[in-house]
Parts: C-alpha cells; structure tokens; sequence
C-alpha cells in the first residue's frame, strides 16, 4: 500500500519497524524448532491462600531458551504462536507436560489432592472442537481429577465466543474442569459475559493490585469485583501480589487467594517442589 502512495512514503516504513517485522518472521521461523528442539519448558508460580500463606495452587507458565536470543518471554512469543496456529502444537505440549508434572506431584505428596494447577489457554485453542476430548484423554493417562485443573482463558474469548467456543467451554465444564477469565478487567467484558459464559473464577489482573495501598480508585474496582463475583459465586485470585500492603488490602476487600513475588515468582519444577513440598497441609 506504502508504494501506490509514491516512493516518498517508504520513508514510514522505518527502521524500527522493519527492526519488528524481521523479529517477528525470526522468532516464527525459531519456533517452528523450539519444540523438536526442546527449548521450551515450563516453569510454575504458587497461588496460595492470602490469610495464612497456604498453598493451594500453582500457574503453569511456558518459558522458551532461544540459543541466540536467550530467554525469549511469553509475550513476545504466545501472539506469533497463535497467529501462525503453532499455538496448536505447544499447547497441547503444555497440556500434556503441565499434567504430567502435577500427577507427579500428587503422588510424590509434594501437593495434597484439594490443590490445582492452573493452565493457559489461547483463543485459537478454545476454538478447536477437539480440545476437551484431548483433555479429557490426558487426564485419563495421568489418572488426574478434572475437578482440580483450571483453565485461564482470556475476556476477548468470552466477547468474541463463537459456536464452537460455547460448545468447547461447556464441554469442559461438563466434564469438571475449572474455567476461570484471567487478566479479569482489562478486555471489554462485562458482568453479563461472566453469567453468559460457564466460568467458575477470575484472576484480577495485576494492573489493579499494583495501585492497592494509595490508589483508591483501584480499590474500589477490586472491592467491585469481589461483590460481582460472591453475587455469581466466582472464585476470586489476585495476580501480581508483591508487597505485605497489597497482600492486606486484598484480605480486607475479601479476596480470598494471591500468586505474585511476595511468595514466590515463576520457578523450575524441582525448585517449586523444594520449596512448597508440604505447605499444602
Ligand atoms: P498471565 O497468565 O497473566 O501470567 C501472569 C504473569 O505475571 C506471568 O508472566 C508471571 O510471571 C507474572 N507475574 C507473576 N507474579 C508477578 C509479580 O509479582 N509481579 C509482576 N510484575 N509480574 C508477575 P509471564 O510468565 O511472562 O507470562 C506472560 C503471559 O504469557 C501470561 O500472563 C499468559 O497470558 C501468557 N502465557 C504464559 N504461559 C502460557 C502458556 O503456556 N500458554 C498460553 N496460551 N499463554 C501463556
Ligand atoms: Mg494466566
Ligand atoms: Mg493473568
Ligand atoms: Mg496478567
């Protein structure tokens, strides 16, 4: 389009952005290899009762090892991997490898059998018809409850929800898996989407926990969201927690769980189950 405006034009096209497109096109090029190549892996961040500390949960999160470029973040990764549909492929891997983990952990005793593991999942995954039936298949294998796997998905996923994303979303609430809306209100979404849409929980999106302490006005959403959500019967976590303030404020506004720093960031495996082994009980 730039060319049919005259050549003067390109001049738009600059070099950071030409700098973006070619990043984009390498870092989709690289991961078609990450995962044959096994640079991913993923990393898991407690979530734990905010009176008390006690563990109740853990978030799978991916983590991908570039060899040139190092560690290359989620967010720089996840978009390009849901736009070219490699999303399929590496979130069934982080299925699959979060449940495996899990299953392992409840039966080593490193987590009590009331404790669930929280998996990402995109829009495009939402969208394939298949998706509670692999479910359903990996929980088999690792002899795993549904009950105790929560699936965070995004709000666009609940403003755009086609017919097929109805049927995936009830499919999996029907077999027992937890649905919670995470990054809860940043998107577009409103009250009547979370009584439209078969969800048992929201994540409060960090944005929101930051300014707990001095900002009144996000003290006012959170204490909002916690009224909607007892209203709906919604769980309720605060992603993001970094500071005893924060932690308190939220116990006070009634919000029940937390994940952030202040506990314990993103770990390795083996560093979480030395860490957290036990604190469930
Ligand atoms: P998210 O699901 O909202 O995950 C929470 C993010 O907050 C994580 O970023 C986590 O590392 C970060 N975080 C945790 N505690 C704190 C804290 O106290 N302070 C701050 N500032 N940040 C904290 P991360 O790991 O970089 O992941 C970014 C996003 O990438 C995730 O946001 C999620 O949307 C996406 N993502 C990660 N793993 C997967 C995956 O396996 N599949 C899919 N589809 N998306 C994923
Ligand atoms: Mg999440
Ligand atoms: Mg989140
Ligand atoms: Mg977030």
């Amino acid at each position: 389009h730039a060319k049919a405006e005259g050549p003067g034009k390109w001049a738009l096209f600059d070099t950071s952005m030409r700098d973006r497109v070619r990043d984009r096109v390498e870092i989709e090029f690289a991961l078609r290899h990450a995962l044959v190549k096994e640079q991913l892996h993923l990393v898991y961040q407690p979530i734990v009762e905010l009176t008390g500390g006690r563990l109740v949960g853990a978030e799978a999160l991916i983590r991908w090892d570039h060899p040139a470029r190092g560690a290359v973040s989620p967010i720089d990764f996840i978009s390009i991997a849901e736009d070219t549909g490699l999303i399929a492929e590496i979130g069934g891997w982080v299925l699959d490898e979060s449940l495996r983990q899990f299953a392992d952990w409840r039966s080593d005793g490193v987590v009590d059998d009331r404790f669930w593991l929280s998996v990402n999942v995109s829009p495009r995954q939402l969208r394939d018809p298949a998706l509670p039936a692999t479910l359903a298949e990996a929980l088999r294998r690792y002899d795993l409850p549904a009950e105790v796997v929560v699936l965070e998905i995004t709000e666009s996923v609940m403003v755009d929800a086609s017919v097929v994303t109805e049927e995936v979303l009830g499919g999996l609430r029907r077999m027992g898996v937890r649905v919670v809306v995470d990054d809860f209100g940043t998107g577009y979404s409103a009250l009547g989407y979370l009584r439209r849409h078969p969800v048992t929980g929201v994540k409060i999106d960090r944005a929101f926990v930051d300014g707990l302490g001095g900002n009144s006005e996000d003290e006012e959403i959170v204490r909002a969201v916690v009224a909607m959500s007892s209203a709906l019967r919604l769980s309720v976590v605060a992603e993001g927690v970094e500071t005893p303030t924060q932690r308190q404020v939220l116990e006070t506004l009634g919000v029940l769980y937390g994940q952030g720093r202040l506990w314990d960031g993103p770990v390795r495996p083996e560093v979480f189950a030395e860490r957290w082994s036990g604190l469930a009980v």
